[in-house]
């Protein structure tokens, strides 16, 4: 017999019908109903065809090129309302398979338009730059269009010529056979093991059993016995991992020595305009600013008493404590949490949260997890699974903190600037959790939720910003190896791993010889080389605005909200490192990572005397 892993009970699952209407978002500000939706459909397909019936205007002069880029805007602007409409109907409940039809039919549209426009680049491209520069001194309104236009033209340093664009095109038929031999191997043909557990019955390890075993259960021997069985999955197959992995980075190399790049970094950061340094400074400072991590696993053993403290030990809770956060008061908090951010910046958080925006707790067929959907030209939806966990206490902060971007954005940019890149996107996001977080600790009135909370915080940290650069700086060094000629093998990368666990805990850890095996289950490094560290930029770039905007004299707090309202509205309107400069952030230098260093550093003091107080 199979029994699950501790976890917390379910709360009450309901139908949609038996939930009040105010927790529920209210799609009728898109359209009124399938009708009009429909009818905009239509209006889209027709445009779709209009676009296709400009090619080989361009050369003509301004006013058609302004043409062409004015559709655009028109076709985009309704593409959100046509496609949202019927995804966010569809996550409602996507057992229903008419709403999930009319879905389908919006991305068969969606490919239609894709192809329609496919002739435009080329062919703008055929016209010199200085050209185009000249019509937009000319041409008032082809003006507006010009970071998006000249930012094509960069982008074409490194297109080829034709002859060169058919062959590599070619390769993309089996460029992504290493990843989805990958995905084969680990998850559709993988056996998961079955393990017992201590307090009797066992249990089938799949990923996420593995995770919650960590997260919740509190025999050491059961952490253990999961951590051996889970990872034995991985090096039983190693040496095919390794080879896998290696195809992606040959792949890698492959297409940036085309494309004349002289490195795979460069090819991977070319396309935000990021200088190779900001990831190199952003592992270096990272690994001289390991202490407060060491400190605080260091503190974890001692208040979980254990002898020996591994990797598997390093998520569970340090108290038990189970207090629930209705609904109700989260949104009570969240405006007051981010007052730092000033009044209008608060104007705006409660009409997010005045109705008809947010849809809040799971129902039968309702679609998991969280996000923010950037409705253009309506207003950001946000869809929740709100269970009273501290967990969606700070999701629904952290949507919030998306769809602040999103309607600051919108407000301020013409359509063509108004969606952000994901190197910016985890600012205000991250940012918002962490003045939540500020908010709860002031109003906590017991030492076990000041624990919670700060153990929230702390692990944040540990996830997405020194895990994320361990894993670029392995992905960077895994680079290396083919770029310089030199073998990839199972033993080579495990090693490289193992060195980097070290570097990072030092004596904080005991180490496990399976352990040198992670990197054969990041499904990260084989689907999305040099994604990663963009969690990381972002958490630093969140950690030293939030820095300027709780310190200083009111002056200068005041300068940094202007400067972070300022970020916010520009949306996609520069290059991300530009628009973080401005902020008063340079991703170049070290005092961002520094900022995330100190930030955990005061947390760790905190938890200290939170567990001195506690007694
Ligand atoms: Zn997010």
């Amino acid at each position: 017999m199979t029994s699950p892993a501790e976890t917390a009970p379910a709360p009450q699952l309901r139908e949609r019908s038996e939930i009040d209407d105010r927790f529920k978002w209210d799609l009728s500000h898109i359209f009124a109903g399938w009708t009009e939706w429909q009818a905009a459909f239509d209006e889209l397909d027709t445009k779709i065809g209009a676009y296709a019936a400009l090619q080989g205007t361009l050369a003509q002069g301004p006013e058609r090129l302004l043409a062409a880029m004015k559709l655009s805007d028109d076709i985009g602007q309704l593409t959100y309302k046509v496609w949202y409409f019927a995804s966010l109907k569809y996550d409602e409940d996507q057992r229903d398979n008419t709403i999930n039809a009319r879905r389908q039919q919006v991305q068969i549209l969606f490919a239609k338009a894709s192809q329609a426009s496919a002739w435009f680049n080329p062919e703008l491209l055929k016209i010199p730059l200085p050209t185009v520069q000249q019509w937009m001194v000319l041409h008032g309104e082809l003006a507006m269009y010009r970071f998006a236009i000249e930012d094509l033209y960069r982008q074409q340093e490194h297109v080829l010529d034709d002859k060169g664009e058919r062959l590599l095109s070619l390769s993309s038929r089996f460029s992504s056979n290493p990843h989805d031999a990958y995905a084969a191997l680990s998850t559709a043909d993988i056996k998961y093991p079955l393990v017992p557990l201590s307090a009797g019955g066992q249990v089938t390890l799949t990923y996420g059993q593995y995770r919650a075993i960590l997260a919740t259960n509190r025999s050491q021997g059961d952490r253990a016995a999961a951590f051996t069985a889970f990872h034995s999955l991985f090096a039983a197959n190693v040496n095919t991992y390794a080879s896998l992995y290696n195809g992606v980075l040959q792949r890698d190399w492959f297409h940036a020595q085309a494309r004349e790049y002289k490195t795979t970094l460069e090819a991977a950061l070319h396309g935000n305009n990021i200088p190779s340094a900001v990831v190199e400074n952003l592992i270096d400072a990272t690994k001289g600013g390991t202490e407060p991590l060491r400190r605080y696993h260091r503190l974890r053993k001692r208040v979980l008493g254990l002898e020996t403290y591994h990797n598997y030990d390093a998520s569970i809770p340090l108290v038990d404590f189970d207090r629930k956060y209705p609904y109700d008061t989260v949104v009570e908090s969240l405006p007051p949490s981010v007052a730092p951010l000033g009044a209008e910046y608060q104007r705006h958080m409660r009409e997010a949260l005045a109705g008809g925006w947010i849809d809040v707790y799971e129902n039968p067929g309702k679609r998991s997890g969280a996000y923010s959907a950037p409705v253009y030209g309506v207003h950001p939806y946000m869809l929740l699974n709100h269970n009273d966990t501290l967990d969606a206490a700070f999701t629904v902060a952290h949507e919030m903190g998306h769809s602040m971007h999103t309607i600051l954005s919108n407000a301020h940019q013409p359509f063509v600037y108004s969606a952000y890149t994901i190197f910016v996107a985890e600012v205000p996001s991250t940012l918002s959790e962490a003045l939540f977080l500020d908010y709860m600790l002031t109003k906590a009135t017991d030492d076990r939720e000041r624990i919670v909370l700060l153990q929230h915080a702390i692990d944040g940290i540990v996830g997405t910003f020194y895990t994320q650069v361990l894993f670029a700086d392995f992905e960077l060094q895994a680079h290396r190896l083919a770029e310089q000629d030199q073998p990839v093998t199972a033993d080579g990368l495990s090693e490289i791993y193992f060195n980097l666990l070290k570097a990072y805990y030092g004596d904080a850890l005991d180490y496990d010889e399976l352990s040198r095996v992670t990197w054969a289950r990041i499904p990260h490094f084989f689907s999305t080389p040099y994604y990663v560290y963009q969690y990381a930029t972002c958490f630093a770039s969140s950690a030293q605005l939030m820095q300027q905007l709780t310190t200083g004299s009111d002056v200068d707090r005041a300068a940094a909200i202007d400067r972070y309202l300022t970020l916010l509205k520009s949306g996609g309107s520069d290059h991300p490192m530009t628009l973080l400069q401005r902020a008063g952030v340079d991703l170049s230098r070290p005092e961002p990572v520094r900022a995330v260093v100190d930030q955990l550093d005061g947390l760790v003091t905190r938890l200290e005397r939170a567990i001195q107080a506690l007694g």
